[in-house]
């Protein structure tokens, strides 16, 4: 069985370790690969040429170094179906959602090529006689970046661009779940001109991750994945000393306020909820359905689920895919099992469609009368089920969310521009939409919840990306008048 490796100082790096996992296809079910987990000494040797690799590269000039950005830039568009088809064979996603997730990776190289402009310091000329103040910024070193499953081409671009582009050099561990596409963009990084060990990619598990929190050669961690694993992450990293920006998971509420465009709120519903399975971190999870449209909301998303082709990538016409592996399918199947004791009605179950009989499907579900206190409220289930909560205000419904522990995202759908303003006023949530029912920052902002699921203070990508991968160092300087120089400099001294 094929087995994928590292990519280490500019190369594939067969592993050594004699660990593996296993790689599925989840449309079929079927191993498809075995991915290596690298050994204490496999990361060493990532990090090692990583740290031999940062003189050169930091020096590189910025000009130049924007030129391989553009470069990569041109080649993962030219590539743009390869890897869309390695993401879906991998995920499962469907094509199109591939296609939007490599999009959405695109506008941080993008945002990534203008790094001249970006690292403009600041200066004050003349705060005292002689004296100036000035600021520039620099890169740290070897930075890391441990991304999750579900977005594995964009993730890593969420770090990577930013990191490279500022003059620091990288180890990706991506998920162990599809690993492949991070081999095809580090060949792409050094077809772009990338000089060796600049970026390289371990791929791995646990023992990884935990030499690289523990490497005393890695000045910096983002992590993108789950709460419980963020939070091991930062409290390990920073404890190492190092820099860590983690973000975790979610549970998004898209509130509907009675004077909405019903139709309109359906359809977002439908399309925030189970696009890509619903194994997105912005995923919509709840709707909340305010002074009684309820009713009218849950048939109107109801009407539309039969619509929704579930199959696999290979099918031109399917719309949903299935769940990165059955374990994670049966969980997910658990809470459609565990509602109704709990008092929730199932409206649509997903076990119950009509699917593939291999691979992890499980169809789009929809379950009615969730409450607080309920497992399908409280967890993150992160795959096709949308849940509905009946509120009487929206004051309940503020409550609710703000009650949440997690605050990735949010949406609310009026018609009221002031109901809006007030809505992202009092919202305790990172991202919030107005009848937009994902609302991921573009690329020339940041990316980042509140409360459990980010930990540390820096957003991810954008500005936020430029300050984390960089830290400033403030010059302050005397120059003497030139009066004062013995020699002719053939100028008047005084001025
Ligand atoms: P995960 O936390 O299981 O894995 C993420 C990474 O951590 C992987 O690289 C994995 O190998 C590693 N890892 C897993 N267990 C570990 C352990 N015990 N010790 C050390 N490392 C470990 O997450 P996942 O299942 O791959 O991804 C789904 C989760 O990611 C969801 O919770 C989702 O909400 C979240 N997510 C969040 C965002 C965001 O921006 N906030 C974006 C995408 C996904």
């Amino acid at each position: 069985m094929r087995t994928i490796d590292h990519w280490i100082d500019g190369a594939v790096t067969s592993s050594t370790s004699g660990r593996v996992g296993p790689v599925y296809n989840p449309a079929t079910g079927q191993q498809q690969a075995a991915v290596a987990l690298a050994s204490v000494e496999e990361v060493d040797a990532a990090v090692a040429a990583a740290k031999a690799a940062f003189p050169g590269w930091r020096n590189t000039s910025l000009s130049r170094r924007a030129e391989v950005m553009f470069r990569f830039r041109e080649l993962v568009v030219s590539h743009r179906d390869e890897i869309a088809e390695l993401v879906s064979i991998e995920h499962g996603k469907v094509p199109s959602d591939a296609a939007g997730e490599l999009a959405r990776g695109i506008e941080n190289i993008e945002f990534a090529c203008g790094i001249p402009a970006m690292l403009k310091g600041g200066y004050s000329e003349g705060v005292s006689g002689g004296v100036d103040v000035y600021s520039i910024r620099q890169p740290l070193g070897v930075v890391v970046g441990i991304t999750p499953f579900n977005f594995p081409a964009m993730v890593p671009m969420w770090m990577f661009a930013n990191a490279i582009a500022t003059g620091n050099t990288f180890v990706l561990k991506p998920s162990e779940k599809d690993p492949s596409v991070s081999l095809l963009l580090a060949d792409l990084l050094a077809q772009a001109g990338l000089p060796n060990g600049v970026f390289n990619v371990v791929q791995g598990d646990k023992t990884a991750v935990d030499r690289l929190l523990e490497h005393p050669d890695v000045e910096a961690i983002s992590f993108v994945g789950s709460t419980p694993i963020a939070q091991h992450i930062y409290t390990t990293g920073t404890a190492n000393g190092k820099r860590v920006q983690a973000l975790g998971g979610a549970k998004n509420h898209m509130i509907v306020l009675p004077d909405a465009d019903i139709e309109m709120a359906a359809d977002a519903a439908v399309s925030a909820a189970y696009g890509s399975a619903g194994e997105r971190c912005m995923a919509v999870s709840v709707v909340v359905a305010v002074g009684g449209v309820g009713a009218r909301l849950v048939d109107a998303i109801t009407a539309r689920m039969p619509k929704l082709r579930v199959g696999p990538g290979t099918d031109p016409d399917a719309e949903m895919g299935p769940l990165i592996t059955r374990e994670h399918r049966d969980k997910v199947s658990s809470y459609l099992a565990g509602a109704p004791a709990e008092g929730a009605t199932v409206v649509v179950d997903g076990r119950e469609a009509d699917l593939p009989a291999d691979g992890f499907f499980l169809g789009v579900s929809l379950i009615d009368n969730v409450a607080p206190g309920m497992a399908c409220y409280e967890d993150e289930i992160f795959g096709p089920v949308l849940t509905v909560t009946r509120v009487d205000t929206y004051d309940e419904a503020v409550d609710l969310i703000n009650n949440h522990r997690y605050g990735n995202g949010t949406a609310i759908f009026t018609r009221d521009g002031g109901a809006a303003r007030q809505f992202q006023h009092d919202i305790k949530v990172g991202m919030v939409g107005i009848n937009v029912p994902i609302p991921v920052p573009v690329a020339y902002y940041s990316f980042g919840g509140w409360k459990a699921s980010i930990f540390g203070d820096t957003n991810i990508y954008g500005p936020s990306g430029i300050d984390f991968y960089t830290r400033t160092k403030t010059v302050t300087s005397r120059w003497p008048d030139p009066s004062t120089s013995t020699v002719d400099l053939g100028f008047p001294r005084t001025r």
